[in-house]
């Protein structure tokens, strides 16, 4: 999977002694990040959750500020009300909480049919997805990150 590292601007690696995220001083009881803001920017394009929300946000209809019934295809253009958010670059069933995979310009919003299942078929046909995952480290799987990291001052 082609993976962008640092630097990004959204974290992807962990820096000694200062935000993963902006390279900046860490004050007070943050362990890995800067400030809060640091802290969603990483966890909307690594943790699976925060990351699914952010893509179903940036695909919602709005007018505005107001927000309308549905999301937009990426792929279709349409409107659709069941929004299923894909990764265009699949995972490859290494479906971990915590990846690279989950970078927002991975995640695009597609209706569930026909776009996702056609892409997903397709996916499947190519052999990107279905295989057992490659050996990876399992490091930074669980979102321990939270509570490891540099000792409490
Ligand atoms: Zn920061
Ligand atoms: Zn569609
Ligand atoms: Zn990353």
């Amino acid at each position: 999977m082609a993976q962008r590292r640092n630097p990004t601007g959204i974290g992807c690696l962990p820096r000694e002694g200062c935000c993963r995220v902006c390279a900046g001083e860490i004050t007070g009881r943050q362990v890995l990040y800067c400030s809060a803001r640091c802290r969603g920017i990483y966890y909307r394009n690594h943790q699976w959750i925060w990351a699914r929300r952010a893509a179903k946000i940036r695909a919602r209809r709005r007018d505005g500020r107001r927000v309308l019934p549905g999301w937009l295809c990426a792929r279709c253009g349409k409107i659709t009300f069941e929004p299923e958010v894909n990764h265009i670059v699949p995972l490859n069933g290494a479906r971990t909480n915590l990846s690279c995979g989950h970078h927002q310009a991975n995640l695009e919003v597609l209706c569930r049919k026909p776009c996702h299942l056609e892409v997903t078929a397709s996916q499947r046909a190519a052999g990107l997805i279905g295989r057992p995952p490659a050996a990876e480290p399992p490091a930074d799987e669980t979102g321990r990150d939270m509570a490891s990291g540099s000792p409490h001052p």
